[in-house]
């Protein structure tokens, strides 16, 4: 029998639609992924030893404003609810990030931490979420002040670790993500829907791809695969798919230094950011992500790097006008039965809703 449809990994771009062809189009899809397992960068996995639910490639929260998204995740999972709330060290101190009106009074005496509350309440409202290069943009003494304080305490030497380049230096979109936050809400995000799969992601996606219609081969490479498709879906990296012949995309990389440690917890929250001291970037410990029960714990320790084409993993698209002008170069050249979707096929930072997002929308408007 032919397969109609090739779908170039296995992650949840990849997952999605080919749920949705097998599902709604009756149609046949042959999923492959050079990885040995499912799910890409959202892969986890329970550790042998500890029983520890393990995020390989970095935490993971799922948290949409998107009803739709969740929805159709819902299918799937249930799910354990769970609300990022990290920490970040400051002057040696374990404070509320992102920086918000808790952390105020975490890092400034009672009275100057007032004052500054009330300048920012009355400035911009509650519950106001302000990126820092705005912060930045203030006459105010005590505002400026704090802007300057948070900048260079949180911001500017994180990014330079995470990106090699100053926080003005990138995409304002990406510090954004970040704000400063005029509310005692001490919640990463305050999307509507927020949790962890309850067995996992691994798991979740394994349940998607469950599918008559859906065949999948993994350790296989696109390079290595001959057929004659109907459709091409590739989620991997586009200017791969096209040689690199104007050149390469660049990417931000990671590596994960993975230790078991011979205690119950490491450290307070689920991730703890480093922004000033070490080269790594924060530390992650996973058994808070379903509050699993061990006598040890895992814990993950994040430090960014240069993507080296071949050396390891493309994990964050670096926005910026040159790179999206490559992009664009080669999207141009789209074969009419090739489609590109996906962090890596669209070049974009996208969360996991926003992934699935894209996949839904690309399989009504393109595929449907
Ligand atoms: P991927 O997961 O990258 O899947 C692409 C797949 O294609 C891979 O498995 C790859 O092996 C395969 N592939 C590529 N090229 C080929 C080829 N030539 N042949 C065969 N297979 C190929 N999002 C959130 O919402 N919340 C978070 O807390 C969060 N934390 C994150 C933390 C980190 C450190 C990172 C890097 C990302 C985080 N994300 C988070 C984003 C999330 O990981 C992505 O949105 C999601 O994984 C994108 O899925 P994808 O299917 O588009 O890409
Ligand atoms: N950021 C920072 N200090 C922090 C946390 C974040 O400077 O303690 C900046 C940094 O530039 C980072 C961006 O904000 O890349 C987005 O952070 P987020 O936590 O969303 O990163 P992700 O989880 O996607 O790696």
């Amino acid at each position: 029998m032919s397969i109609k449809n090739l779908i170039v990994g296995a992650g949840i771009s990849g997952a999605v639609v080919a749920r949705k062809i097998a599902e709604e189009l009756g149609e046949t899809v042959l999923v492959i992924d050079r990885k040995d397992h499912i799910a890409g960068n959202i892969y986890d996995y329970r550790d042998a030893k500890t029983g520890i639910t393990i995020h390989k490639y970095g935490p993971h929260i799922f948290h949409t404003k998107i009803k739709e998204v969740w929805d159709f995740l819902s299918r799937f999972t249930e799910w354990h609810y769970f609300y990022l709330k990290p920490n970040a060290v400051i002057e040696g101190n374990s404070v509320t990030l992102p920086f918000n009106l808790t952390t105020l009074y975490e890092v400034f005496s009672p009275k100057m931490a007032e004052r500054i509350e009330e300048k920012l309440i009355s400035k911009y409202g509650y519950g106001v979420k302000v990126p820092i290069l705005d912060l930045k943009n203030n006459d105010d003494e005590d505002l400026k002040f704090l802007a300057d304080y948070v900048y260079e305490h949180v911001f500017k030497n994180y990014t330079m670790k995470q990106w090699g380049l100053k926080p003005e230096e990138i995409d304002p979109s990406v510090t954004a993500r970040v704000p400063v936050f005029v509310s005692h809400d001490n919640r990463y995000f305050q999307d509507k829907y927020q949790g962890i799969p309850l067995n996992g992601y691994t798991k979740m996606v394994e349940k998607i791809f469950d599918h008559p219609n859906i065949k999948m081969k993994l350790n296989t490479d696109y390079k290595d695969i001959n057929g004659d498709f109907e459709r091409i879906i590739y989620t991997g990296a586009i200017d791969e798919f096209f040689g690199y012949k104007y050149g390469e995309l660049p990417y931000r990389s990671l590596v994960f230094d993975v230790r078991t440690i011979n205690k119950e917890y490491f450290q307070k929250a689920v991730v703890t950011n480093y922004p000033n001291e070490y080269d790594f970037t924060r530390i992650t410990e996973h058994k808070y992500f379903l509050d699993e029960k061990s006598e040890k714990t895992v814990i993950s320790i994040e430090y960014p790097q240069v993507f080296e084409n071949g050396k390891n993993e493309r994990y964050y698209p670096i926005s910026n006008p040159d790179n999206q002008a490559l992009y664009e170069k080669y999207k141009a050249e789209q074969p009419k039965n090739v489609y590109f979707i996906g962090r890596l096929g669209d070049y974009k930072y996208y969360n996991m809703d926003l992934a699935v997002e894209r996949a839904l929308n690309f399989f009504k408007e393109e595929i449907k």
